[in-house]
């Protein structure tokens, strides 16, 4: 007797849990990290489970997520990039300084997370922007279409949004956690939407004709 069946699939840079069942409808949930979670019966196929997943995205992005969030106090490590900087707060203003191995931040009170956090965060996003304009000229070449703008902030289920009405791609802040070359097939991705809005067999032709090995890459976005 099958009770549940439970498999992963790619989604969007990340993965969508999915645990079929004897169920009349389709649940879909946020778990921790942002991992969606979609219960279905069994008869429903993993296309229909995306097709169910594009429908919900706004929904998706207002859920909150029990999500490990770095701790931004002075002397903790934050992720930067694949590596790790040590936080280092000090009284005073002005531009955060990083070097090799730490980023120090100047706030009013070094006792307060909360200011510690929106530096550390304003100097993620800057670094964040900074990269995605330097590369996003190379991978608008390759996928054949541009964007008219695009913008980073903190998104809570999703890599990256593409709006394709307006030509406007979003990315997560949480890329700065990840290697550069994630930012880079999340960047070709959202391209790939200018080309194909679903997640079709088209859309997986442009990505790997314009970035081969993205396949790969994704396995870091787990
Ligand atoms: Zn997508």
């Amino acid at each position: 007797m099958r009770r549940t069946k439970k498999k992963f699939i790619e989604y969007n840079g990340g993965r969508v849990e999915i645990t079929r069942r004897t169920m009349k409808n389709m649940i879909l949930r946020v778990g921790p990290g942002g991992l969606l979670k979609v219960s279905c019966p069994f008869q429903v196929p993993d296309k229909a489970v995306l097709t169910f997943i594009d429908s919900r995205k706004s929904w998706i992005d207002g859920q909150d997520i029990p999500d490990p969030e770095p701790d931004f106090r002075d002397g903790t490590t934050i992720p930067y990039f694949g590596e790790k900087l040590y936080l280092n707060a000090v009284p005073g203003c002005g531009a955060s300084v990083r070097d090799d191995c730490s980023l120090r931040v100047y706030v009013k009170n070094p006792a307060d997370p909360s200011q510690i956090e929106k530096k550390a965060k304003d100097y993620l996003r800057e670094e964040l922007k900074t990269y995605i304009e330097l590369r996003l000229p190379l991978w608008e070449e390759r996928v054949g279409e541009s964007c008219s703008e695009w913008n980073v902030r903190e998104m809570r289920a999703r890599w990256g949004s593409c709006h394709t009405d307006k030509q406007k791609l979003l990315f997560s802040l949480k890329l700065t956690a990840y290697p550069r070359i994630c930012t880079d097939l999340v960047i070709v991705h959202e391209l790939a939407h200018l080309v194909e809005a679903n997640h079709s067999p088209r859309f997986y032709d442009v990505m790997d004709r314009a970035m081969p090995g993205w396949r790969t890459t994704n396995q870091l976005l787990k």
